[in-house]
């Protein structure tokens, strides 16, 4: 079908390109009588270039910009509210998606160390909402909405990718950066709202989207995808074949405790999932962190310490003992530095190795959900 056979109606709800696959972009430009270099030339513009119009596509022709215009938008998610911690490291984003549901992302920056380069890290949110219920977290406390699309996923990172680049231009424009120097988002986290597993598919396809070498190109290595703990979840993606970093939230070292803070231990108690993170680090020979929230009094004694020793003595893993980013309307208090300390040296008997992450953002409420929650409770 020829561009000029199309009839240009202006759609009342413009789909997001972001949706297409880059076979289903590939497919509809052929549709319309392009040739095949045409869809790299518009995947390109989007991912890599972080166009935020068809018109700024000055390569393709004033037909085919103005059909994209009529038929699709490049994203459709507004930003509600936009926040920044006072030491300027962490942004956050509250989004509003076309039905009103709200979502939350983050964009962490890490100055370069004696170890790392620096880094701008994105977390997203997979859900609106998590049905997942557990009860140290915000967005466990709101129920679940509906999965996000792959789209508003991809989205997320866009947006954030953006504002990286803009401010790594800023830093080129200044003398701090070299020129060349472009950076923008380094890696992505699978770990704001919801639970990843439990959107597979799009969860899947927005990662090998990040992870195409002509879009955002986000190495598989820089990527991580966090887990409650969905067995059957970690075993598929063990067998996926792509080099991603897995995070398990374990948050306890038995059944009896974790049970009380996490309800999908009744379903997937903690022997079934060492079992599924034993496969996957089998599968894919990749060390799988443990997310360990410290929660004071509740799961941060030597008792736990040795027990969760024990546990993961055998298993190639990375322990984050993080304390807990209160919500403010929750009974857990946080765990001091120096327990936190305490913990770690215990964990070190048993040869696991650990580190204590003091969380970024806090005083811009960017645990898990809390922004949407704080939102909420303005608009109410
Ligand atoms: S911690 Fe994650 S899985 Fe648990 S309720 Fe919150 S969003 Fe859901």
């Amino acid at each position: 079908m020829a561009i000029e056979n199309q009839i240009l109606t202006v759609h009342p709800n413009l789909k997001s390109i972001l949706e297409l696959s880059k076979t289903q972009l590939l497919t509809y430009l052929e549709e319309l009588g392009q040739p095949k270099y045409r869809a790299e030339q518009v995947w390109r513009a989007i991912y890599r270039e972080g166009r935020t119009s068809f018109d700024e596509m000055t390569n393709l022709s004033k037909d085919l910009r103005g059909l994209l215009a009529k038929n699709y938008s490049i994203g459709n998610a507004t930003t509600l509210l936009s926040k920044r911690s006072a030491d300027g490291s962490t942004d956050k984003i509250l989004f509003k998606l076309p039905d009103d549901e709200l979502i939350e992302t983050v964009l962490m920056r890490y100055e370069a160390d004696g170890h790392r380069k620096g880094r701008k890290t994105v977390c997203v949110s997979t859900q609106a909402g998590c049905a997942l219920g557990c009860t140290f977290c915000a967005t466990g406390q709101q129920g679940f909405r509906r999965n996000l699309t792959t789209g508003e996923i991809i989205e997320q990172v866009l947006t954030m990718e953006r504002l990286a680049r803009l401010e790594d231009q800023e830093e080129i424009n200044s003398g701090k950066r070299s020129k060349g120097e472009l950076q923008g988002v380094t890696n992505v986290v699978f770990m704001g709202m919801g639970e990843p597993l439990a959107n597979y598919e799009n969860l899947i396809e927005s990662i090998r989207i990040l992870n195409d070498p002509i879009g955002i190109a986000v190495g598989a290595r820089h990527i991580t995808v966090s887990t409650v703990g969905l067995v059957p979840g970690i075993e598929k993606l063990a067998n996926e074949n792509i080099q991603i970093n897995l995070a398990v939230s374990l948050h306890a070292p038995d059944n009896e405790t974790r049970s009380e803070t996490m309800p999908v231990n009744k379903r997937y108690p903690i022997e079934r999932l060492i079992e599924a993170c034993q496969y996957f680090v089998n599968e894919t020979n990749r060390r799988i962190f443990i997310e360990y929230v410290l929660l004071k009094g509740q799961n941060d004694t030597s008792i736990h310490a040795n027990k969760l020793g024990e546990l993961l003595k055998n298993l190639l893993c990375h322990v984050n003992l993080i304390p807990v980013n209160p919500t403010g309307k929750g009974p857990y208090r946080r765990t001091g530095y120096k327990e936190a300390q305490k913990f770690q040296s215990d964990l070190k008997k048993f040869n696991v190795p650990s580190t204590v992450r003091m969380e970024k953002g806090i005083d811009i409420d960017a645990g898990c959900g809390q922004l949407r929650d704080r939102a909420l409770a303005l608009e109410n």
